[in-house]
């Protein structure tokens, strides 16, 4: 067998749960201990900090640096006493990753001795070398400058002994290279607008926060099969690999009890998680063999979003130690379940209510029905975008599947809100109702929470479904930045929430009540937007023809639905808010046309040196065994019997042949496509080469190569399989 594969396998079969010394403390006596968060800065800063600090994480007053250098004082007791020596801007490039750059906290003074330093301006600001990260354009390559600035709603955190400070990241002309500024420009927005909105119902409301709920899913492989395979290694998922006879077909894995070993894992990273206040909830086996998931209890979006990135480097640290690796990728496996994000969205005002959660009144009702039809409304609009910012080359492979949401955006409500919606839509003005009228009005909307609440159909076929008090969107991949998602949908929101805004406001002007008012713009708006409304089978073709005929988009691939970012739409959507400019947009274009291109090219390249130098010369090997087999045969049989019993391990030897001359024919053919389109300079118009002349290779070569690991001898084949890869654990 290959040396490689053999002792990987070796290496597995002798592996025992890491035995893991766990707190003996309640999680409450240690969550959030590595964290600067409101405790630590009220033990370790000055009242008048600690209450600027306050205004920046409520409000966004921006803080004085008489003020950014007491916070860094304070920090620098804290961290110092945590055994933190190193400090770091921590942010989120456009690579998908994050980005630090360690400082040690140590300097020399005037006496030239050694003492720890952090000032407010190491804090506040600072000025990585940012040329290697993608720009999109926007950044010279002469001018490599960048900034990152502190954001103060996220609270700094020391991991590996080092303090990150969660911070933006622009170019030096401040434009925004980075996820979290436009994300928080976003939130902001949506603030103020629903801010206004929530002025009709409630004089009490000062501001609304977005909340986010992500679920983590992801596979875990052993490490020693995952270095025995470069494909994984290099590119995040199995180019070639043979299903296995058994896969998820029993669904035997979901929520079934968690193997020992990934248990041991899964405590060990909440252990981590908690130290950091991420606050991870839920744990359970996924669809697909060595597949699970985890998520928390929902935070504000910008917070909720920094855990999940911090979230995802831990585990893998994590897993490291436990002789895992983490797939992170949407789709590392062919013919099973890939891994999604799903994003569950509200917004919750400073007096603690859920605006997507029914309320016991009719005025509370009338307020989540504002926001349950706008939040509709703003995905109907803009669902193109809302594809765009989730649309990757990795999550291609997902969705569309029967497994994944398809590739049209619907919005499921369930039969209650639809009848609800469908009374409201058609009710009679308010002006033409009997009093009695009014009151059985008043009623109805007073009872949705009764019917809602123990309303529980659910339907996973749905992109964007209502789940009871969110609306959870479940087209986001698993190695996702969901700041991307997140930022469309809220500014989205936030523009709809404007509009109806100024729609009340005109016909309150006119002399309409106010809550008729409200009425009859939600009345008109659900008029408009009913197309998007499906709660049907999402993965039937009947939706997909009944959804041409309604004129929704239904998307295909990752280059087309891109162009959503380019349009009218977008751009005034995004200006008007002031979340990114025409030149930001353009920038982000670039950069997901590129890391396409880029992420296919490495694809390409891979399976070509893999089928070179890993499979043909293994199945050759093999053949030649064969042959000589089928000679020796030849010698010691006669004729008839010979020939009664050779033609079937000829048809052998002829189909691998057959299959070997297709791989070699066929990835000489992919390098020549690779090369002509390498040649065009214009990226758009490479990366359509690649997607229409190269991609197609990959699922064509695949196909023989996993034909002949089903025909090649076992001990001869180099790369682990899908039965070890998904039941080695
Ligand atoms: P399910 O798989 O049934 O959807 P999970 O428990 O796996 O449920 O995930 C639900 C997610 O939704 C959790 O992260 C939870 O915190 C989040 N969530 C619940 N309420 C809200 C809310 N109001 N806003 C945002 N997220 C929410
Ligand atoms: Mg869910």
């Amino acid at each position: 067998m290959s040396k490689l594969r053999f002792t990987a396998l070796t290496e597995v079969l002798g592996r025992k749960p890491l035995d893991v010394s766990f707190p003996k403390m309640k999680v409450s006596d240690y969550f959030g201990e590595y964290v600067f968060d409101k405790d630590k800065m009220r033990a370790y800063l000055s009242h008048d900090a600690f209450l600027r600090v306050n205004e920046a994480i409520e409000n966004g007053e921006p803080i004085e640096r008489k003020y950014s250098d007491q916070v860094a004082s304070g920090m620098k007791a804290w961290e110092v006493d945590k055994g933190a020596t190193h400090y770091t801007h921590w942010f989120h490039p456009l690579t998908g990753a994050t980005a630090e750059k360690h400082d040690a906290f140590f300097e020399f003074n005037a006496q030239n001795s050694v003492i720890e330093s952090f000032e407010g301006g190491h804090l506040v600001q600072a000025e990585p070398d940012a040329s290697s990260l993608p720009s999109g354009g926007i950044r010279n390559t002469f001018e490599a400058r960048g900034y990152t600035a502190w954001d103060p709603t996220s609270p700094a955190f020391i991991i590996d002994r080092t303090l990150c400070i969660p911070t933006i990241f622009v170019s030096y002309t401040g434009d925004a290279l980075d996820y979290k500024t436009p994300l928080l420009r976003a939130l902001n927005e949506l603030n103020s607008a629903a801010t206004e909105v929530c002025q009709n119902f409630s004089k009490d409301v000062t501001s609304v926060f977005t909340t986010l709920g992500w679920e983590q899913e992801y596979f875990l492989v052993d490490k020693a099969l995952y270095n025995a395979r470069p494909d994984l290694q290099l590119t995040g998922r199995t180019l070639m690999g043979h299903a296995s006879a058994k896969d998820q077909q029993l669904s035997d894995h979901y929520f079934g009890s968690i193997p020992l070993r990934v248990s041991s894992y899964m405590k060990e990273l909440e252990v981590e998680c908690y130290k950091l206040g991420i606050p991870i909830k839920t744990r359970h086996n996924e669809v697909a063999p060595n597949q699970y998931e985890c998520a928390p209890i929902f935070e504000e979006a910008n917070l909720a979003i920094d855990h999940n990135m911090l979230l995802m480097d831990i585990m893998d640290k994590v897993a490291s130690k436990h002789n895992f690796k983490v797939l992170l990728h949407e789709k590392p496996f062919k013919g099973v379940n890939g891994s999604g994000k799903h994003n569950n969205f509200s917004m919750m005002t400073n007096t603690g209510v859920n605006l997507l959660s029914p309320g016991k009144t009719p005025k509370k009702n009338l307020q989540f029905l504002t926001f349950l039809i706008n939040t509709v409304a703003a995905v109907y609009n803009h669902s193109e975008l809302l594809y765009a910012s989730i649309a990757s080359i990795d999550n291609e492979h997902r969705l569309g599947g029967h497994e994944a949401p398809p590739s049209i955006i619907s919005v499921f409500i369930g039969t209650t809100l639809t009848k609800i919606l469908d009374e409201l839509e058609n009710r009679v003005p308010e002006s033409k109702m009997t009093p009695d009228e009014k009151a059985e009005l008043k009623l109805d909307i007073g009872r949705i929470p009764d019917i809602l609440l123990d309303n529980t159909d659910r339907n996973r076929t749905s992109p964007f479904a209502f789940t009871g008090n969110r609306f959870e969107f479940r087209a986001p991949g698993s190695s996702i930045n969901c700041a991307a998602p997140m930022t469309v949908l809220t500014s989205a929101v936030a523009q709809q929430l404007r509009k109806f805004s100024a729609e009340v406001d005109s016909l309150v002007i006119k002399g309409t009540k106010r809550d008729e008012a409200i009425f009859q713009v939600l009345r008109d708006i659900i008029g408009e937007v009913k197309p998007i409304f499906f709660e049907g089978d999402g993965y039937s073709s009947e939706w997909r023809e009944e959804a041409l005929k309604r004129g929704l988009p239904v998307f295909e691939g990752t280059l087309d639905p891109l162009n959503a970012f380019n349009s009218e739409k977008t751009i005034n959507l995004f200006e008007s808010l002031n979340v990114l400019t025409r030149r930001e947009l353009k920038a982000r274009y670039n950069i997901r046309i590129e890391a396409y291109t880029k992420r296919l090219q490495i694809e390409s390249r891979v399976l070509g040196d893999l089928t070179k130098n890993h499979i043909v010369p293994v199945a050759l090997k093999y053949q030649n065994s064969l042959i000589e087999n089928i000679s020796g045969l030849k010698e010691i049989l006669p004729d008839r019997e010979y020939n009664e019993i050779a033609a079937p391990e000829i048809d052998v030897i002829k189909d691998i042949s057959y299959h070997i001359a297709f791989i070699k024919t066929n990835v000489r053919d992919m390098t020549e496509a690779r090369k002509k389109a390498n040649a065009i300079d214009d990226d758009i118009e490479k990366a359509f080469v690649y997607y229409e002349t190269v991609k197609p290779f990959l699922d064509k070569i695949r196909y023989h190569i996993d034909k002949l690991e089903l025909t090649v001898d076992n001990e001869l084949w180099p790369l682990p399989k899908y039965r070890e890869l998904l039941f080695y654990r």
